[in-house]
């Protein structure tokens, strides 16, 4: 059997990485969990849920099989619009050639595009852009009738069935979660999943319509918001408060507004998660050319560094890891990028987190971040973080600190919930309740993997039961035996 054990060299980074053909097997999932993916994610926008069933059991395998927790993220979909049936499939669209869209859900003629989204026709205008496949192809309104629009071909590709539409700057109606949004949300709930992420959120309301829908199923998954619209930018910061941690979602931000703009777009979402101290993910295409190479560019391993340095907690691996062919190894290469980039941490007072959100409350800030500073002081080996809802572990991420630190629970799901905060290690134990026997049981499972030896200090937050939800007991250990 084997064991995924908390390990000292591992990047304190997080990886996401998205399950495809490419990983499927329980066999290739252990692998990745043994290079260091530390959450799952399930895509809703391919499949059906009888697939998602058979992907989690897989999942529950290679957790029992490696011993570690590993979390799933279900990516919904959200009001993604797509290309309906073409009729005539593909359609090599060349510059200045002319298509027209029609209602409904297939078209009948050649060059006539259709699409999922009903409204579309009544929403855009002449003159508004229409980008499919990812942005790779880009159409104009040039005129409109009731049940008709025609456009000019901008820059040329080919159009196949069920490509994703993206209309920059438009301003649609479509509400923020579809019918099968909701019965996958319904899904996550009764599957006891880690994360739900929702695509396309505009607005702190959308966040919210998803969180009151898990809290009437008595759910507990926390809520991703998924930033890749200009209205999510125009309107970050009370989304960021809103949902549980954010994703950078740079496939369709980079459709929606410039690409030219991301990057910067990229270091303000970061800013704003850490502000309000919660985790984040910087998705898509940070090791594009992994998909066929078993090497990444130099651009793409300063991509991964650089969103590390800006701040995010993970970094999110997906047609790298679900289709592409070198699964193992994309893994393999974020984990020692992440690595070595960390380095630059350890010598640098946490800049973050030095100051409170409002959400976060004053006692778990103040004790995490005196565990820190001490834990800095007498250069402490770890610090141990005991936590029945993974409340204090998450605190203790936002401040970057190098020296590693377990996150102990006797709950699975608060273990499998810190495996997307930044250098926190899930470590299970059986009871929390009792300081002094936490300390020992810790100590020696610290020695018997090599972790911890005579004379090591450690430094442990935990509660002394005064208060509920909060910690407020803080030890330096010294390791006597
Ligand atoms: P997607 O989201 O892969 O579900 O589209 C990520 C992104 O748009 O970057
Ligand atoms: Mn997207």
């Amino acid at each position: 059997m084997t064991i995924r054990q908390p390990n000292l060299n591992e990047a304190r980074s997080k990886i996401v990485a998205t399950i495809g053909p490419a990983c499927e097997d329980v066999g290739k999932l252990i692998e990745l969990v043994e290079h260091g993916v530390d959450v799952f994610r399930i895509n809703a926008a391919h499949g059906k849920q009888a697939d998602y069933e058979r992907v989690l059991n897989k999942i529950c395998q290679v957790r029992e099989q490696t011993g570690f927790p590993v979390a799933v993220l279900l990516d919904l979909s959200g009001p993604k619009i797509r290309l309906g049936q073409l009729a005539v499939d593909p359609i090599e669209a060349t510059v200045g050639a002319e298509l027209t869209i029609v209602r409904g859900n297939e078209s009948t003629h050649e060059g006539e595009l259709c699409c999922s989204y009903e409204k579309l026709l009544n929403e855009i205008k002449v003159g508004d852009q229409i980008m499919l496949a990812d942005g790779v192809i880009s159409l104009q309104v040039t005129s409109k009738t009731r049940d008709l629009a025609t456009c000019r071909v901008l820059t040329a590709g080919t159009i196949r069935s069920r490509q994703g539409v993206n209309l920059p700057g438009v301003t649609l109606s479509v509400s923020s979660m579809r019918p099968e949004d909701i019965d996958n949300a319904m899904w996550a709930a009764r599957h006891d999943i880690d994360f739900i992420s929702l695509s396309f959120v505009r607005s702190a309301q959308d966040v919210l319509s998803l969180k009151n829908l898990l809290t009437s199923l008595d759910c507990k998954a926390l809520v991703i918001a998924k930033i890749e619209k200009r209205e999510a930018l125009e309107n970050l910061e009370e989304i960021v408060e809103a949902a549980d941690g954010i994703m950078v979602a740079r496939g369709d931000l980079g459709v929606e507004i410039d690409v030219a703009e991301t990057p910067v777009a990229q270091k303000r979402i970061i800013q704003v998660c850490r502000e309000k101290m919660k985790p984040v993910i910087v998705a898509t295409q940070m090791l594009e050319s992994m998909h066929e190479n078993r090497r990444p560019t130099r651009a793409e391993a300063s991509d991964v560094a650089n969103a590390i340095l800006d701040g995010a907690d993970a970094c999110m691996l997906s047609g790298e890891t679900a289709i592409g062919n070198y699964p193992v190894e994309a893994v393999d290469t974020m984990n020692r990028i992440m690595v070595h980039t960390e380095l630059l941490l350890k010598n640098q007072k946490s800049s973050a987190g030095t100051r409170r959100s409002e959400q976060v409350h004053p006692i778990t800030f103040a004790v995490t971040h005196s565990a820190a500073d001490i834990a800095a002081a007498i250069n402490a080996k770890i610090v141990v973080v005991a936590s029945h809802s993974g409340g204090t572990a998450w605190v203790k991420a936002q401040q970057r600190n190098y020296i590693p630190t377990l996150g102990v629970s006797d709950n699975v799901a608060t273990l499998r919930r810190m495996c997307l905060f930044w250098g926190i290690m899930p470590h299970r134990v059986d009871k929390l309740e009792d300081p002094q026997q936490l300390i020992e049981s810790i100590t020696s499972w610290g020695i018997e993997q090599d972790l911890l030896t005579k004379g090591d200090f450690v430094v442990f937050v935990t509660g002394t039961g005064i208060l509920d939800n909060t910690h407020n007991l803080l030890v330096v250990h010294e390791v006597d035996h």
